[in-house]
Formats: C-alpha cells, structure tokens, sequence
C-alpha cells in the first residue's frame, strides 16, 4: 500500500451492538493491522434525535473486551480530532456551503407540514429531480425569494442535488465493480434546521479529514453508496475517495434476512456483544459476554461469519487473524449464524485457556451460586477435570458444584427401580471401609500408606468388594457416580473420590442409602 493504511468504524451511539457490528469493527482491525496501518474509532452522533445515553461507554467497553483497541477515538484522543461529530458541527458547514457554491445542493425551506401535504398528494413521494420544482427551495424560488427567506431566519435544511442522468461506479473490494443509476436516488438531506449534518455529509467530509483509506461497513449501506460517491466527486475529487468494502450480512439461522435482536430472543441466544440495557425502555438484551463467553472464542467465531483462510483450519488467535487475514477471503455472500457452533468455538478456547485464567473467570458465577471456594488451588486443579464438558463458563457452576459440596438433589429415581438389598449392602459395605481407612488414617501414620487415596487404589478397592457380589460393576458405578455429584454426568468417578476425599464421599453414599428403598 502506498500511503498508510486508515481505517474507521463509524458507529451511531443508538443502542447496544449487534454482532455484525462487532464483525465490522472486527474486519476493519484487522485489515489494519495487517498492513501496519491505524484503527480509529469515530462516533457519529448528529442524529439527536436517536441518541441513547449510554451507547458510547457500551461500545468503548465492547471494543475493549474484544481486545480490538483503537488507535484513535474521542478517549484515546489523536491528532484527526475530535472524534465525536457533534462537536465538529462547524467544519460541515463550510462543505455544505461549499456545495451549494458550485450548484450540487440547494436550500429547502418545506415545512413538516408541506412534507407531509405532499406525500398525502403523491403516492411514494421522493423529494427528488422529479419534484424538485413543486417544492418551496433555492432551485424553485427565484434568486431574490430566497435571499428573502434567508435574511427572516426561515429554518432550512441543505438537499443534494442530484445529477439526472448519471451513472455512478465504484469498485468494491469485495462485491467489485457497482454501479448505480444516480437518479434513482433522492435529494437526500445534507444539513438539517437544528444546524447538524447528516450521515451523508459526515461521513463523507470526515472519511477526507481524517484521511481515511479504507471504509469498510454494513451491506445495509450499500444503496447509500451512490449519494457518499457524488460527495466525494464533488468535495473532493474520486481520487482521494477511499475503497469501500461493503460486508455481507449475518444471517437468521435458517439462513435468509439479516439476524436480528428479536431472532436472539425468538431462539434464545445473544445477538449483543454485551448485555445492554435501554435507559428508556429499561428493556435487557443478552450479551455474548454475560452468556459466558471468552473473549478470543467470541472473536474467532466473528472472523469465521464471512471469512476464512482456504483451508479447514477454523480456531484463530487475534494474532493470526492479523497475519492471514485478507480482504479477497472475504464471502460476497451472508453467513448463516449458528449459535451449536458458536458454542462450540467458545468450549475450544475454554480448552486452550490457562486454569488460572479461567478460575478467575468462573469464581464469580460460583459466588453467584454461592458455592463456597476455599481453596484457590483447589478451584484450579477443578478447572482442569471438568473444563471439556464446558462450552460457557456457567457450565462450570453445574459441572464442578459437587466438588465443594454435595449435591442438593440426588437423581435416585433414576436407579431406584433396580435398586435391591444386594446393592444396598455394597454400599453400607463401602461406606464401612472408608470410615475404617478414615479412622485408620487419623490413629495411625504408617498404615494410612495402604488406604486407597488415589483414583487407581480407589477403583481396584471398589472392584475387589464389587468382584465379591452378583452385581454388575456397571450397575454399581453407575449408582456411585449419582451418588457423588447428583447426576449422571462428570468425569471419573474414582477421580472425584480422590478430589472429594473418603470422609465426603462416605456421607454423600450414606446421604443416598437413605433415600432409596429396598422394597
Ligand atoms: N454511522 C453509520 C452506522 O451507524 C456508519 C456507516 C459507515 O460506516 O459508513 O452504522
């Protein structure tokens, strides 16, 4: 790349982000690290009239969980700012004048009420070239009119006009050449009557002052296209103009229409990065993040939405998203979301990540269940045994409750039906022995080396009194297993044994004996 490379994600502080903004920002990041290039992040919030308190810090805290930091942005400053459009509301005005100067927008003086008259009288009524002139605006008026209106403070807004027949074209670095019929298009408004530009005029005037290369964004974007282009040819000039890269939609899980929040709680899963809450509706949306994902699955799985590096390979670090990503991977077509696989790719970094790490992470959802830990290395150790079985970190709670305690509801229903005094005896006896090596252990020093404590001298101890009986060993493990954590789940019995230790697994067998019935 000949200049370097700068890149923006652009959004409008209107709520929490749906993961495909993620996925923007995403793209852009590391479109920009892979050329050495800067990441800014811009936040374009002329539309008062949606602004939602809140949404900055919601989408700064996004960026920062993700690990996707910006090289600039209204809090880490740089020297393009400032990064909010609100506060550089003067700047637009000068392009707009400069616009309505050389004869490629107009003042409009229409009032709500003329709008709305209009559209009553014209079915789909566009305010564009071909009613323009029915219209109460700089083009309409004549010269002395209009100064007239101006001089008494009429309130105005600035439209764009656009050319009558013209074709615009742009490459697109993913969907290639697009072009467009300018007529279709409206005399969108640039400037409105409080003073503030629109999206159109922002976007444009700042991707030029803050020199940015590459503008990658929604598909939802695209029909915008033709009105940001006609600004630059005009402003600008084409050549200073960046590459666009219009990103495929994420799709609803049956595969067509953009993924939407209502499709999240239609189905039961996230579609914000983080849970969100709305000031004034106070309605919750999940996020990713409160389900209990990490960080780098959540990216990983992001990256695999409409990208891959050609081969099968689909679990990625940031830093190797960085070094392999490439724009011509990028699908022209939507990706279907599947929220099975994004669980899965969330349970293949719980695989990869440190113990250490992860018990920081879990503690809290053990708190919360207010299981008590009273051993940090023990929680570690924990981690370890059972973190295969975990696709989210509350998966932990389930999966590991019965190492701190014992289970609070014991599934005997499930053996009860081939429950019988032979196997009632198994367990008293088994039982017995533990109180025995228990009580051998705390008389004595020397003979505590013969009790069974570890996983293999648990099983062949539980096999030699099992070998001795007209039971089936699976039967009995089984039995066992619903015993100690409550359930048919979790990893080796003998292993939780070793883990729980003799005196806890004696009361959780005498525990179920109660429960179960002979007759
Ligand atoms: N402000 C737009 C949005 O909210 C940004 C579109 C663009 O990146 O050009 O998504």
């Amino acid at each position: 790349m000949d200049s370097k490379v700068r890149v923006r994600f652009a959004p409008s502080p209107t709520g929490g982000l749906h993961i495909g903004g993620v996925r923007t920002v995403l793209f852009n990041y590391l479109f920009a690290k892979h050329h050495q290039g800067e990441f800014i992040l811009r936040i374009e919030d002329t539309d008062q009239s949606r602004f939602v308190a809140g949404a900055e810090e919601y989408i700064l805290d996004t960026l920062k969980w993700c690990g996707l930091s910006p090289n600039e942005s209204p809090v880490h400053g740089g020297e393009y700012g400032p990064y909010r459009q609100s506060e550089r509301k003067a700047i637009y005005h000068e392009y707009a004048q400069k616009l309505i100067q050389e004869g490629h927008a107009y003042y409009a003086f229409d009032t709500s009420q003329d709008l709305e008259e209009k559209r009553k009288e014209v079915p789909n009524f566009q305010y564009s070239r071909a009613h323009r002139m029915e219209m109460k605006n700089s083009i309409s008026l004549s010269q002395k009119e209009v100064a007239e209106l101006l001089a008494q403070k009429t309130p105005y807004v600035i439209r764009i006009k656009i050319p009558d027949a013209e074709q615009v074209h742009f490459v697109d670095m993913i969907r290639g050449e697009v072009s467009f019929d300018a007529s279709t298009v409206d005399d969108k408004v640039l400037l409105k009557a409080d003073g503030m530009p629109t999206y159109h005029l922002a976007v444009v005037v700042d991707d030029y002052l803050m020199k940015i290369t590459h503008a990658f964004r929604g598909e939802e974007w695209l029909p915008s296209a033709p009105v940001h282009i006609l600004l630059w040819k005009y402003l600008f000039g084409l050549d200073k103009m960046p590459q666009w890269a219009h990103l495929p939609l994420i799709l609803k899980p049956e595969g067509s229409g953009k993924l939407s929040k209502r499709d999240g709680e239609r189905l039961g899963f996230p579609v914000f990065a983080m849970d969100w809450q709305d000031p004034k509706t106070q309605e919750q949306t999940i996020g990713f993040r409160e389900r209990g994902f990490l960080p780098e699955a959540f990216v990983n799985l992001l990256a695999m939405l409409g990208w891959n590096n050609g081969t099968e390979q689909e679990i990625f670090s940031l830093d190797e998203l960085i070094e392999q990503f490439s724009i011509d991977r990028v699908h022209k077509a939507g990706a279907k979301f599947d929220y099975e696989k994004a669980k899965w790719f969330n349970q293949q970094w719980i695989q990869k990540t440190d113990n250490e790490i992860l018990a920081h992470l879990v503690k809290p959802y053990l708190d919360a269940a207010q299981i008590e830990v009273h051993e940090w290395e023990y929680l570690v150790k924990v981690i370890g045994w059972v973190k295969e079985r975990c696709h989210l970190l509350p998966d932990f709670v389930t999966q590991s409750a019965f190492y701190f305690k014992a289970p609070e509801t014991i599934d005997t229903a499930s053996i009860q039906s081939k429950w019988n005094t032979d196997k009632q005896d198994f367990f008293i006896a088994l039982a017995n022995d533990y109180e025995k090596f228990i009580s051998s252990h705390e008389s004595s020093v020397e003979s505590s080396t013969d009790f069974p404590k570890d996983a293999i001298s648990l099983e062949t101890h539980f096999k030699n009194l099992a070998a001795e009986r007209p039971i089936k060993l699976g039967e009995l493990l089984l039995a066992f297993r619903i015993m100690l954590v409550g359930g048919k789940f979790g990893p080796g019995v003998f292993e939780i044994v070793e883990a729980i230790e003799l005196k806890d697994a004696m009361q959780r067998i005498r525990t179920s004996l109660s429960l179960l019935s002979t007759n």
